[in-house]
């Protein structure tokens, strides 16, 4: 069969089955963890700024509820399907699983290109989205809680905050019924950049393995390595910023319009600003053009993070790929093919389900964040402070030595809530990195690192599934 033959849920179900032969269970159990429980696909009428009526097609799937409540981002593209949909439902399913985060798989998707919108016009579609939902009893802080995705935001994740609060008033824990809200509206600190940060957190653990590095010829360590960027939206922004922040180079950068190569590093945040100054990434300061925005993906660089849209590397181009390691920001960016092309190069795939696995897991902790009810670090930071203070005040008296200012002032330094966050996404990215690792490691058989990651998410839904007592 060609590759053409699979749509995406169809190439997760593949890479499903591949991972289900290194475990051990039950034939109906892995029917069960596979299959999508619930699928919402609905029209709804919105009448345009010039007085135009246009239907609105849009989906929610929630892939499993072994846990609840169900979570995944909502998508604005006019690529929505429901066979996408379903796909990046069911990868929320195995993310959440390898991450710990205790939730089942969802996910959204309004079929427009939010480009061609006012603002006001998609503050309607999102806000009647939304109503849909609660009708269906398809949202809630204990039921499936969206949160941003490909083409939506804080902005976003507000108006539907808003329009659930006023449908459920004193609903107590309204407020979580959706993540990646802005600060002001009960969003968390550290939610923006979060899988941008995950993503960097989750490579960077890669290239502290001393054997897995020597294995790709290449030196431990992200400092000197070359980076490529495919996106420079929420994803792709924060991890080039994380990986030049931490000594890599990012030599080019593409976005829908064009691609740009620099030798010496791009700052994303001034390529940011050239692009909303002159509505293209293309004639960055000391860059050049590349003739096609895919032109990136064939560079030679040590590392290549597709953060835009999936099946950019499929059977046509995975041959001329010359990175060494492929971070999958975005969901599902290779096709099964690419897969098996570039395992036969040696190049080692990151995947997408547990590498993008950032923004979930700082929702996990903006959702705990509004069930509490309170700040994290509101608590414990002004006593660590305190104690700290007391503390470092003993050891300078009994050694009769003094620290420096800048010492003084890390050590004494009480946790903000954004400091919680980053170190609880940290300790999240390094355990799931070696447990996915330790797995392969255990079985040479596993052909690749997805596999891997599928055989970990299958082990933990599995174990979940019999805990809830329905396959005793
Ligand atoms: P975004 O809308 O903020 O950014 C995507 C960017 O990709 C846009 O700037 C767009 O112009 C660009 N783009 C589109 N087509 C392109 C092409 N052919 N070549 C180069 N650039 C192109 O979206 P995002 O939130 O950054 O999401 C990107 C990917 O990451 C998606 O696959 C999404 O599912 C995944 N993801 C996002 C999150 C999150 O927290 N936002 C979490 C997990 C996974």
């Amino acid at each position: 069969m060609s590759e053409q033959h699979y749509n995406f849920f169809e190439s997760v179900e593949k890479s499903f089955d591949k991972a289900a032969k290194f475990t051990g269970w039950d034939k109906g159990l892995l029917e069960q963890i596979k299959a999508c429980n619930s699928i919402y696909s609905m029209r709804f009428p919105v009448k345009m700024d010039d007085g135009r009526i246009e239907v609105i097609e849009a989906y929610r799937v929630q892939h499993s509820q072994h846990k609840s409540p169900c979570k995944g981002g909502i998508r604005f593209s006019d690529e929505v399907n429901q066979e996408e949909v379903m796909a990046l439902a069911a990868l929320m399913t195995y993310k959440c699983a390898i991450v710990n985060v205790p939730f089942g798989g969802g996910k959204g998707g309004i079929k427009i290109n939010p480009r061609k919108y006012s603002a006001y016009e998609l503050e309607k579609i999102t806000r009647r989205y939304t109503s849909e939902l609660v009708k269906k009893n398809f949202i809630g802080p204990g039921i499936d809680v969206p949160a941003p995705d490909y083409g939506t935001g804080e902005r976003e994740m507000a108006w539907i905050v808003d329009t659930y609060a006023s449908l459920k008033p004193g609903e107590i824990d309204a407020a979580g019924c959706v993540t990646g809200k802005p600060v002001s509206q009960g969003g968390v600190r550290g939610r923006k950049e979060a899988t941008g940060l995950g993503v960097f957190f989750g490579i960077r653990e890669v290239c502290n393995m001393e054997d897995v590095m020597a294995k790709l010829g290449l030196k431990t360590g992200v400092e000197g390595k070359k980076v490529v960027v495919q996106g420079l939206g929420n994803v792709g922004y924060h991890s080039a910023k994380f990986f030049r922040e931490h000594g890599a180079t990012v030599v080019a950068i593409a976005e829908y319009e064009g691609a740009i190569y620099k030798e010496d590093g791009i700052n994303e945040e001034e390529l940011f600003q050239h692009r909303k100054q002159t509505g293209s990434i293309l004639n960055f300061p000391g860059a050049k053009n590349l003739a096609k925005n895919t032109d990136a993906l064939e560079l030679a660089c040590d590392i290549l993070i597709p953060a835009a849209l999936e099946n950019v590397i499929n059977g046509e181009n995975a041959g001329k790929v010359q990175a060494k390691i492929i971070g999958e920001a975005a969901n599902g960016p290779l096709t099964p093919e690419a897969d098996e092309i570039l395992a036969k190069k040696g190049v080692l795939v990151v995947p997408d389900m547990y590498l993008n696995a950032g923004g979930v897991t700082v929702s996990y902790f903006e959702w705990l964040k509004n069930l509490s009810h309170v700040r994290y670090g509101r608590m414990e930071k002004r006593f660590t402070e305190n104690m700290n203070t007391h503390i470092l005040a003993q050891i300078e008296d009994l050694s009769g030595k003094k620290v420096t200012d800048a010492e003084r002032k890390f050590i004494l330094h009480g946790p903000e809530e954004v400091d919680l966050v980053h170190s609880g996404l940290e300790e999240t990215m390094i355990t799931a990195t070696r447990e996915i690792m330790e797995i392969w490691k255990a079985n040479p058989s596993i052909p690749d690192m997805r596999t891997a990651a599928y055989v970990c998410a299958i082990n933990k839904v599995g174990t979940s599934y019999g805990e809830l007592g329905i396959f005793p």
